[in-house]
């Protein structure tokens, strides 16, 4: 394999005191999105992210790659097909990290089997010649074989349908490397504090290097502001009234052994009490429960589930699952913020009603901020901004060609151990020396909590084990980065820190 170019090489490209093309402050999915796409089109690309790559919202959704079935109750049509052409992309561009997976919605009586399975037909048809199977009724007998640990009292059948299922945080890993290939360079842990400004136009940022302390100024054609719930605050640093355009909300997860659900069907509870959907999704050998829909405007780094959140999950999966979770069972819990967009935007109601849409907006110093979304649609994102950002910054015009790309794959996707391969650093966990180092030479990993939390899933998918593996992973990235001992000893309480919020209180 090439080697990668060391975070040393990286930085130095920003001494050479050149005009960077797109400067794309945000190294979630929208940003890394955006410099994969303006990378393949040529322009030369600068991605800075303040913290890890997808640190936030990135590697806190559901995981599934979807045209949202709850969306389809509320009519938004559009938003569901251009969803599922992306599904369908991305299950042929990154086939090792988006597959299939099927659901099934149980029923109660003869009413509902009608009324969800006429809804999944229109999903289906929504999605065309879509590469995945298409919906079908189940009878009681089917519907209990596909879910074992459903209740099965009042389960009179159900509906089947597919959807995609992936590891946020690793398609995010992976356009970052694919985006390096293209050219692009990205760095993480690497705040943006301003914009340089010519008169009243934008044209580059202030930076800082989070680990040395030392200071840049960027210029750039074109700024594009991909900072998810953050983007109004980097508004601001244009414009200091800047109405907000997001209304954030808060969900939630909850991560269960798979006894709570096994097999390789997903659950979908179409209607919990208070009107939302909930899921319960096989992923990664653990059981994903989710989600809340909490409005939440003081916009944390680390946001934390609620205790009414939590309850609210536990109760709903009591009332469905044959075992009833209780909080003791929680392996690992975690919460994001969605970066919904402005009822002035997108209609009125709670955020639960809110349209998951997105919108490229151009402030008049000329900042392109990429707003709301979803991981499903970031690829139609960055074309839609990428195109409004050539377009700002006088680039020469060059067509989108994303929609072929295929995604970068690290070898054998990669964290897990596999026959034959290392030993792993803790039974319950697929994670292997090798991988640390691989994470750290060639996936950008500065700190442990990014080895754990994101370039392998172990915080999330079992905060004890993840926790047990703080020293052995402090220990390779010491070699690896050059740790002294007083600088380990602060990246381990760091991480100890930082995975605690993992664990239910
Ligand atoms: C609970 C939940 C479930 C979801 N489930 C799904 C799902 O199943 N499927 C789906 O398609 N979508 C889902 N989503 C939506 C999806 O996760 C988001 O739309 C997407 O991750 C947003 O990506 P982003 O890049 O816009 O934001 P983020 O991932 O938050 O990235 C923004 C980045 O900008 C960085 N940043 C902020 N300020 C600065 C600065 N000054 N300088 C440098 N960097 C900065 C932040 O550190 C952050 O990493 C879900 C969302 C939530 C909350």
């Amino acid at each position: 394999m090439s080697p990668s170019p060391s975070r040393a090489e990286l930085l130095a490209r920003l001494r050479q005191g050149r005009t960077w093309d797109v400067i794309i402050i945000g190294g979630g999915a929208s940003g890394l999105g955006a410099a994969v796409d303006a990378a393949a089109r040529g322009y030369a690309t600068l991605l800075l992210e303040r913290g890890d790559y997808a640190c936030g919202t990135s590697s806190r959704s559901t995981k599934l790659i979807h045209g949202g079935v709850r969306y389809l109750r509320q009519g938004d049509l559009a938003l569901v097909r251009h969803a599922l052409l992306e599904r369908s992309r991305l299950l042929t561009n990154a086939g090792h990290l988006v597959h299939a997976r099927p659901f099934v919605i149980p029923a109660h009586n003869a009413m509902q089997r009608l009324f969800y399975g006429s809804g999944l037909k229109l999903y289906d048809l929504l999605a065309g010649a879509s590469n995945l199977p298409s919906s079908r009724l189940l009878d009681r007998r089917q519907t209990l074989a596909a879910l074992p640990g459903l209740r099965p009292q009042g389960i009179s059948g159900g509906i089947e349908y597919w959807d995609g299922q992936f590891d946020d945080a690793r398609l995010a890993i992976a356009l970052m490397r694919t985006a390096g290939h293209l050219g692009a360079t990205c760095l993480n842990y690497l705040p943006v504090g301003g914009l340089l400004k010519a008169g009243d136009k934008v044209c580059g940022v202030v930076a800082e290097d989070g680990e040395s302390g030392e200071s840049f100024e960027l210029p750039a054609r074109v700024v594009i502001n991909a900072t998810g719930v953050y983007a109004d605050a980097v508004r601001r640093f244009e414009q200091a009234g800047a109405a907000p355009v997001l209304t954030p909300s808060q969900g939630i997860h909850l991560v269960l052994d798979a006894e709570f659900l096994p097999g390789e069907t997903a659950l979908l509870i179409p209607e919990t009490a208070d009107g939302r959907v909930m899921f319960a999704i096989p992923w990664l050998g653990k059981v994903l429960l989710g989600t809340t829909d909490t409005p939440r405007d003081d916009l944390p780094e680390e946001p934390q589930p609620f205790a009414d959140e939590v309850d609210f999950l536990l109760q709903t999966a009591a009332g469905v699952l044959a075992r009833a979770p209780q909080r003791s069972d929680v392996r690992s819990a975690f919460a994001g913020l969605r970066p919904l967009l402005h009822p002035e935007h997108q209609g009125q109601g709670g955020t639960a009603s809110l349209s998951r849409e997105h919108a490229v907006l151009v402030s008049p110093g000329g900042l392109v901020t990429v707003a709301g979304g979803k991981w499903t649609t970031y690829r139609l994102m960055a074309e839609q901004v990428v195109d409004r950002a050539a377009q700002v910054g006088g680039l020469a015009p060059v067509p989108c060609t994303t929609a072929r790309l295929k995604l970068h794959a690290s070898p054998g996707e990669l964290l897990a151990t596999g026959p034959g391969q290392a030993v792993r650093l803790h039974p319950e966990l697929e994670l292997s020396q090798d991988a640390v180092r691989f994470a750290c030479r060639h996936e950008a990993a500065r700190r442990i909590e990014d080895v754990l939390a994101r370039r392998s899933r172990a915080l999330f998918l079992d905060a004890a084990a993840a926790m047990a593996c703080i020293d052995p992973v402090g220990a390779i990235l010491a070699e690896e980065l050059q740790w002294s001992a007083p600088q380990l000893a602060a990246m381990q309480a760091r991480a100890r820190q930082y995975a605690g919020q993992f664990r239910l209180g």
